[in-house]
């Protein structure tokens, strides 16, 4: 067997769980180790030792010919309004790091100087490490003085975060993932853990095999974890807050309530009470279609349990009532008092690698890091007074989100857009929409390892490097910071991101004429962390050396506590839990005669998001096409099997794609990842927002199907968003 010269310990790049891997590699190759095999620590406390198709098989992505490893400027000047995408390496011309920098440097402080902070905009990655991420945000508030700083949180978990501040004061997961084996009944709603969260799924399949815990499931797809629920609550797409409401009301009416947990941990319970006389179990079923007894009994056991917990994914969160829906959740668990101990609590499990930490970092445009809100006095003096900066001289202002940014890209509004390792063209929602967008942009900066549909419209393209490659930390789902170990040198003259920022922040500042605003020079990722942590205390005993093996949970207030596995026990950062009123609102785009059927999206196990780095993986063999799951009766009606091509279409967009046969999916509701370019299911996916998050709605709109006949579709360019409208 093939003997690794070296073994470095590092994060999985790709979900939020945040599993230990074990790159192998060899020493003597081109490119200064090559990485042969990946592998997992049996103590890692994530993982266990197991790991996913995506971390075990998918980090040959790194090696591909089609990365880009010299900076790129395009050859054609671009202009507002008639900007193009260039996929074809002849349209860009290689320049110097210098070249490209200086040009970038140039353009950005002439549009700021002439438009002023509102023009500037910038999109940070929930891929890139903590330190990336504090640095491009503290970039663009410092020298740029915007909050116009996003990131695909915006897209994926927003309304969690949103109603977790509202309710308890606090944004991430309030468990351990591995403590699921202390629940006797947990809740897992919006979520295909076993294809998303694969490792936190094995961590629930043991919880019912070996420990006897009941899982309750509520979701519109018959997920894998359905086979080993006690109960499966199959409702309509959007209708989550009804049926999260009508428990609650069935836990208020049959006496369920944690009277005491109540009145010592929560305000509003009264008004709330109120507020539930409506949500009865029948009408909950007249909306959603789920069963008013199934409803009933879900209630029950939930509340009945000694230590009951939810976990909860984006099918919760990607509505128009997003915040609603986790507020649904939220009241469950303050209703029962399962919260704040071991094996209970509140769980959104976080989508990409670093989502959590990228929040954290303040890649946020209402939030400074570690959620210090924007437009509070106390919180901007604090970060100008960390990054040397006069005060006042931060905007108060809040930012722009993600979805809003590309809305406002005409003259006046948004005029500049630097992207760190995003795709907006394969994840914003109504594709066509966002590809006007960006063609109206006068300035493009893509920073990434690939040119992806969003990179295609840059004027610059900076090449960075991939986890491999760099040195920082990852922040999992359940708040544990991790390192990222260099493994390999850079490939060609490709940097890390942290280092590219720096080198640009120099220039923008010198020609900003505010030298010495703030550092901008790091012998190590380290110090950059550092610097966050002294002003951000939750992080504040997290140091490299202490998470060498293992990493921590934050809050670690200082370098003596030993991180904290799950929250609340005494008390929330808002101090009471609060209860709101909630109402059903219905989801944006009703079917009807012409678009009768619900289109909801979202992930497979073998591809990651937009798909920049599994496409171009060994893992794209493995499932290198999109489908559309189509319920069995529905494809009776339509006289489709499975293989059949068919052309999705919503009012907003077109796809053509083969059909899956299958029981997942309810009646009348169609299921289509959003991985594929050539079939981007954001193309029909409908851009309303939830109003107090802006998240967009992904997880329903209405669409139709036809059956595919030879010659009846238009040229596929005009269906991918690689083509032009
Ligand atoms: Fe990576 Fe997530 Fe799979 Fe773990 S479960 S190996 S973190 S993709």
């Amino acid at each position: 067997m093939l003997q690794p010269d070296r073994i470095v310990p590092t994060t999985c790049p790709y979900c939020g769980v945040g599993c230990t891997l074990e790159l192998h590699l060899k020493n003597d190759t081109a490119y200064g180790g090559f990485i042969y095999k990946v592998t997992s620590p049996f103590d890692s406390p994530v993982n266990h030792g197991n790991l996913c198709v995506k971390g075990r098989f998918g980090y040959d992505f790194i090696y591909s010919p089609k990365r880009v490893t010299t900076p790129l400027i395009r050859k054609t000047p671009q202009k507002p309004g008639a900007r193009t995408q260039a996929f074809d390496r002849d349209e860009w011309r290689e320049a110097t790091w210098d070249e490209a920098l200086d040009l970038v440097a140039d353009r950005l402080v002439d549009i700021y100087r002439r438009d002023g902070s509102d023009a500037m905009a910038v999109y940070c990655c929930a891929k890139a490490t903590n330190e990336d991420n504090y640095l491009l945000q503290k970039m663009y508030r410092a020298l740029f003085r915007t909050n116009n700083v996003d990131h695909c949180t915006r897209l994926c978990h927003a309304a969690s975060v949103v109603a977790l501040l509202k309710s308890l004061g606090t944004t991430a997961m309030s468990n351990t993932a591995a403590e699921v084996i202390h629940n006797d009944v947990f809740i897992v709603t919006g979520s295909n853990t076993t294809e998303n969260h694969p490792i936190i799924a094995l961590h629930m399949k043991e919880a019912i095999q070996k420990h006897g815990a009941k899982l309750i499931v509520i979701d519109p797809r018959r997920i894998e974890l359905c086979d080993l629920a006690t109960l499966y609550l199959p409702l309509q797409p959007g209708t989550n807050v009804v049926v999260f409401s009508a428990m609650a009301h069935v836990i208020v009416k049959e006496g369920l309530v944690n009277r005491a947990f109540v009145e010592a941990r929560t305000t509003g319970y009264d008004e709330f009470v109120a507020s539930l006389e409506k949500f009865t179990p029948e009408y909950a079923e007249s909306i959603s279609g789920v069963d008013r007894n199934l409803i009933i009994e879900a209630a029950r056991l939930y509340a009945t349990a000694k230590n009951g917990a939810i976990y909860w994914g984006m099918g919760i969160s990607q509505l128009s009532t997003g915040t609603a829906s986790a507020l649904g959740l939220i009241h469950l668990a303050l209703l029962t008092g399962h919260i704040g101990r071991l094996g209970t609590g509140l769980n959104p499990l976080r989508g990409q690698n670093n989502v959590q930490g990228a929040s954290d970092m303040g890649a946020m445009p209402f939030h400074y890091p570690g959620y210090m809100p924007v437009d509070v006095e106390e919180n901007a003096l604090k970060w100008e007074a960390a990054w040397h900066i006069e005060p006042g001289g931060l905007s108060r202002k809040r930012g722009l989100t993600t979805t809003e940014i590309l809305a406002n890209a005409k003259p006046g509004g948004v005029r500049a857009l630097y992207i760190m390792g995003e795709n907006p063209m394969m994840t914003e929602p109504n594709l066509n929409v966002t590809r006007h967008h960006m063609a109206q942009l006068e300035f493009i900066v893509a920073q990434d390892i690939f040119i992806n549909e969003s990179c295609a419209f840059a004027d610059v393209f900076l090449p960075a490097t991939p986890f491999a490659e760099k040195d920082g930390t990852f922040t999992n789902t359940d708040r544990r910071v991790q390192r990222v170990r260099q493994a390999i040198a850079p490939r060609g003259q490709s940097r890390p991101d942290y280092e590219i920022i720096c080198d640009l922040a120099l220039r923008i500042e010198k020609r900003l004429g505010r030298p010495n605003t703030a550092r901008w020079n790091y012998e190590e990722p380290e110090e950059i962390f550092r610097e966050m942590a002294n002003v951000v205390t939750m992080f504040k005993g997290v140091t490299y050396d202490r998470i060498q093996k293992l990493g921590l949970q934050y809050p670690v207030p200082d370098e003596a506590h030993p991180g904290t596995p799950f929250l609340f026990a005494e008390s929330f950062p808002a101090g009471r839990g609060r209860f709101f009123s909630l109402e059903h609102v219905p989801a944006a785009e009703p079917t009807d005669d012409e678009y009768p059927f619900i289109l909801t999206t979202g992930r497979l196990l073998e591809h990651w998001h937009g798909g920049t780095m599994t496409r171009h993986s060994q893992l794209d063999a493995l499932f290198p096409q999109a489908f559309v799951d189509v319920h069995e009766i529905d494809a009776a009606q339509l006289a489709l099997k499975t293989g059949d091509m068919v052309r999705v279409s919503s009012r907003r967009g077109s796809i053509v794609l083969r059909v899956n046969v299958s029981t997942k999916t309810s009646p009348g509701v169609v299921f289509i990842p959003m991985h594929f370019v050539e079939a981007a299911a954001n193309l029909l996916t409908i851009d309303t927002l939830d109003p107090q998050a802006r998240i967009p709605e992904f997880k329903a709109c209405a669409v139709n199907i036809q059956v595919a006949r030879e010659g009846e579709f238009a040229p596929v360019e005009e269906m991918t968003v690689r083509g032009r409208k």
